[in-house]
């Protein structure tokens, strides 16, 4: 499932053909994914030139220069084909460039979504309204999180999966910056000392640009024919590694709350 890292290195992966380029064709396939695709996306697209390309949380956002921008969610297992030598049954949007590049939405499971929106009003777009900082923006502060976790005794993993409270992290990421951080995930929110916020600010932002690193590097790959955009293998710190050796030397655990597992060190995450 592409978490952020695997969003934005799409998005950079997307600027090198589409940037500054002129959409001759902009073709949807079907007439939902998750939900409706717009219907006037086609026609409202096509003849457009793309003047930027962006992300907020786990949304791609392609703007053009009529005022409009496509924000892309890929869902569970949505990506994007540059130069695809055939289109397939689950090629869902395609889009052809004035200089003949061609990229297809590929998405089997269809949990994505394909909106447009007038780009002055994207902030209003109900996705985009509650959301909490960026990551890995200037805003995300360890005074934001001790403002936000005051008080709270939720569990500080189930408060960083809170998208008003951070944007875009999940489950991958939180488990892993948890980890860096030395921070148990069951610590309510509000226990924690602005020197481990700190830390944990600090541990979010190194796990998820050491993984948008990962997928620069494996982004080369993508330039071939059929390359496909927006998956990358990760070393994992804790995630998935449920009984192996922590760096600490102890074992690394799993335990399940509502369906989803946590990885953690019992020994160096207090
Ligand atoms: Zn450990």
């Amino acid at each position: 499932m592409p978490e952020l890292p695997e969003v934005e290195t799409t998005v950079r992966g997307l600027r090198l053909p589409l940037e500054g380029q002129r959409l001759v064709s902009v073709e949807p396939r079907r007439p939902d994914l998750r939900r409706p695709i717009p219907p006037d996306l086609r026609q409202r697209m096509t003849g457009s030139t793309v003047t930027a390309l962006g992300r907020r949380a786990k949304y791609g956002l392609i703007e053009t220069d009529r005022g409009d921008t496509l924000i892309f969610h890929l869902g569970m297992s949505g990506s994007w084909r540059i130069d695809p030598a055939e289109i397939g049954r689950h090629d869902h949007l395609l889009i052809e460039t004035g200089v003949g590049r061609r990229l297809a939405l590929n998405d089997p499971r269809r949990f994505g979504s394909l909106d447009l929106v007038e780009t002055s009003a994207l902030a209003d777009f109900p996705a985009f309204r509650a959301l909490g900082p960026e990551p890995l923006g200037p805003d995300l502060t360890a005074a934001h999180l001790q403002r936000v976790f005051d008080g709270r005794v939720a569990p500080v993993k189930a408060l960083l999966l809170d998208q008003r409270i951070v944007a875009g992290l999940g489950n991958i990421y939180v488990c892993e910056a948890l980890h860096l951080a030395g921070i148990a995930p069951t610590t309510p929110g509000g226990r924690i000392g602005k020197p481990r916020l700190v830390r944990l600010v600090d541990a979010i932002r190194a796990v998820l640009t050491a993984a948008i690193q990962a997928g620069g590097s494996t982004l080369r790959d993508y330039v071939q024919p059929n390359g496909e955009l927006g998956y990358f293998a990760s070393q994992w710190r804790v995630y998935g590694r449920e009984g192996e050796a922590c760096e600490c030397g102890a074992v690394v655990a799993r335990r399940v709350d509502g369906g989803r597992s946590t990885f953690f060190c019992p020994k160096c995450q207090r």
